[in-house]
C-alpha cells in the first residue's frame, strides 16, 4: 500500500528541498502530488512525517482531500497509522501553513478528529464543540480557514453516543450549555424514527447526531455566502461524517 496509483513523485515546481518533505508521510497520507495528465498523483508512504507543502495542497482537488481523509482513517481503523514525527512537522510548519482541510467535530474526548484520521501537524484545521453545532464564531473559523488559508474541504464529523446530542434529547439544563443544546434541538424533530424516541435509546441518539450534521451543513451554507459560494464554484466541498466508536470507522454521508 505504498501507492495509490503507483506513480512517483515529480513534483513539478518543487527544489530539491521540498522534495524530501515531498518524500515524508504526511499526516494525511500524501507523499507526493504530481500533475501526471493534469491530474495529482499520489503516493503514500509509511513511517515517515511531513508536512503539505503550498504547491501539493493547491493541486489537490477537493474529492483527493475527501479521499486522503478516508484513507487515514483506514489507517487508523486498521491500526496501520503512520509513525508521526511530531518534531519534524512542528518545525516544518513553523513559518507557515497550508491544511487541506477544515473539520468540525464534538469534543468529545473519544472523537479525536486528527487522530482518528491519522493527521499530523499542519494537516488539518479543527474547530471543536460540543455536538458539533454551528454559529457566528465557528463559522468565522471556517470562511478563515477556507477563503484565506485554502482548505478544500470542510468536514462536519459527529460522532455516535454522543452526550450532547442525547441531553438535549432529554432537555438538560446547565449554565451556558442550555444555549447550545437549543442548538441541537431542531435535529431531534426533524429525526424521522419511528422507535424510542428517547435519549436512553442509543439508536435514536444516532439518529439525531446524524440530522445535527445535515443540518450543521445546511446552517453553513445558508448563513455563509463566503463558503456557498467556494463551494459552488467548485474550490471547495462540505461534507458530512459520522464518526463510530465502536469500530473506530469515520463513515462519510452522501
Ligand atoms: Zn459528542
Amino acid at each position: 500500500m505504498n501507492t495509490v496509483n503507483g506513480s512517483s513523485c515529480d513534483c513539478a515546481g518543487a527544489d530539491v528541498g521540498r522534495r524530501s518533505l515531498l518524500k515524508s508521510g504526511l499526516g494525511l497520507g500524501v507523499v507526493g502530488v504530481s500533475l501526471a495528465g493534469g491530474l495529482p498523483a499520489i503516493a503514500i508512504a509509511q513511517g515517515e512525517a511531513g508536512v503539505l507543502t503550498r504547491e501539493q495542497r493547491d493541486r489537490l482537488p477537493p474529492a483527493q482531500v475527501i479521499d486522503l481523509l478516508k484513507q487515514g482513517n483506514e489507517r487508523f481503523r486498521t491500526g496501520k497509522m503512520q509513525n508521526h514525527n511530531y518534531l519534524a512537522q512542528k518545525r516544518a510548519t513553523a513559518n507557515g501553513q497550508y491544511p487541506a482541510a477544515v473539520i468540525l467535530s464534538c469534543i468529545d474526548s473519544r472523537a479525536p478528529a486528527e487522530i482518528v484520521l491519522d493527521a499530523g501537524i499542519g494537516d488539518t484545521f479543527n474547530a471543536r464543540v460540543a455536538g458539533n453545532v454551528n454559529n457566528d464564531d465557528v463559522l468565522g473559523s471556517l470562511e478563515f480557514s477556507c477563503a484565506l488559508a485554502g482548505a478544500k474541504v470542510i468536514l462536519v464529523m459527529a460522532h455516535t453516543a454522543c452526550g450532547a446530542i442525547r441531553g438535549a434529547i432529554n432537555g438538560a439544563e446547565l449554565g451556558h450549555l442550555t444555549g447550545l443544546l437549543d442548538k441541537i434541538k431542531p435535529s431531534i424533530a426533524a429525526t424521522k424514527y419511528t422507535g424510542e424516541r428517547s435519549g436512553d435509546n442509543g439508536e435514536f441518539v444516532d439518529a439525531v447526531a446524524r440530522t445535527n450534521v445535515y443540518r450543521t451543513i445546511e446552517d453553513i451554507r445558508q448563513r455563509s455566502e463566503v463558503l456557498s459560494t467556494l463551494e459552488k464554484e467548485g474550490k471547495i466541498k462540505i461534507v458530512g461524517s459520522v464518526y463510530h466508536l465502536v469500530g473506530g470507522r469515520v463513515e462519510f454521508l452522501d
